[in-house]
């Protein structure tokens, strides 16, 4: 449960420390939208001639977030850096290190293979490629990766059709989910219903994107149509009462990601993010960071937004961490064991009393 404090909150630099020792499990992240200037110096290392910038200072400004319209830029030329298996090891391995640097123990990271077989990784070696970091990156990094496959909504049924197929005949071990991002507009959710039908026979779950730049009529038909177990963002749910009373009442979670929304006008800034009223009307929520690095942002950093919104301190940051934990697609026993670890921080925060 997660309780607003009632009298101003406790100093933002302590719960920062606070966030930053947190075990977290992050839920809603994308593969490609998570290459940092790090990695992608790395990247661009492989590959000379490309137009990133390779030098670090010029790649940090490159990186730089500035508008929407540069973030799609950063984020086509990493996808043009991304050109064969090894690419695709290394990013993969890479982002579990920098999880790891921010204490996330577990992440679902939402993988869109279509773009990369689309551009010529046969789909084994993609498949063999993201298999083997993650089990090097839990191995050597502690960090447990799951994948989400997601179909690119603008590059439609063929799309949907290449990432079915590479979901459930190719079926990699560390696979949980079925999802859809990309534009919402004018790509309607019901049209991908026999792919997310194949996906949950194939026993996926459904966690498509819904309601980020659309209104409430997407997450309903994310719902109806394609089944959804947790929604990504659904910042329009707040606009339909009878929307967040089911979400409440099914126990369906938001995947929230405050920077992302902001950075893509779902919203106008973080003071009006409906967070506080998604929590308000019983909804559970989640806090995750989409394309952090090309948003200027990380886990920690939309966990100290989201308790400056809630006005929570370290006791209500853990509770919203453990709700994350809760509705992941983790086995029951590595649920238990990241909880636990939760619970100790807080324990061990509270017993130095700051
Ligand atoms: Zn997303």
């Amino acid at each position: 449960m997660i309780r607003p404090l009632r009298d101003g909150g406790p100093l933002l630099s302590d719960l920062t420390a606070f966030i930053a020792g947190l075990p977290k499990a992050e839920l809603h992240v994308h593969h490609v939208g998570s290459a940092s200037p790090r990695i992608v110096a790395q990247l661009a290392e492989r590959h000379p001639g490309s137009r990133v910038p390779a030098d670090p200072e010029a790649l940090a400004e490159y990186f730089t977030f500035t508008d929407f319209a540069h973030f799609i830029e950063v984020y086509l030329s990493v996808v043009d850096l991304i050109r064969d298996a090894e690419d695709v090891r290394l990013l993969t391995y890479e982002i579990a290190r920098d999880m790891a640097r921010q204490q996330i123990r577990y992440a679902e990271l939402t993988v869109t293979p279509y773009s990369s077989v689309k551009r010529g990784i046969p789909d084994a070696a993609f498949l063999e490629a993201i298999e083997d970091a993650r089990t090097a990156a839990e191995r050597e990094l502690g960090v447990v990766l799951r994948w989400t496959f997601d179909i690119p909504g603008e590059a439609g049924l063929e799309a949907a059709e290449v990432t079915a197929r590479m979901a459930t005949e190719l079926a990699p071990e560390g696979l949980v989910a079925f999802g859809l991002g990309g534009p919402e507009v004018g790509v309607e959710r019901p049209q991908f219903k026999p792919y997310f039908d194949r996906a949950l026979a194939a026993g996926l779950h459904s966690v498509p994107h819904a309601g980020e730049t659309t209104g409430p009529g997407t997450v309903w038909d994310a719902l109806t149509a394609l089944r959804a177990e947790r929604i990504g963002h659904g910042t329009s749910a707040v606009q339909d009462p009878a929307l967040l009373r089911h979400l409440a009442e099914r126990g369906i979670p938001l995947e929230v990601c405050p920077t992302s929304n902001v950075a893509t006008r779902a919203v106008a800034d973080l003071e009006s993010h409906p967070l506080a009223d998604m929590v308000k009307a019983g909804v559970l929520v989640t806090i995750n960071s989409d394309d952090p690095p090309m948003f200027g942002t990380d886990l920690n950093g939309e966990y100290a937004i989201a308790a400056r919104l809630l006005g929570l301190d370290a006791a209500g940051v853990a509770a919203l961490a453990r709700n994350a934990v809760d509705v992941s697609f983790l086995d029951a026993a590595g649920r238990a064991r990241l909880n636990a670890e939760i619970d100790a921080h807080l324990a061990d925060w509270q017993r130095h009393e700051r």
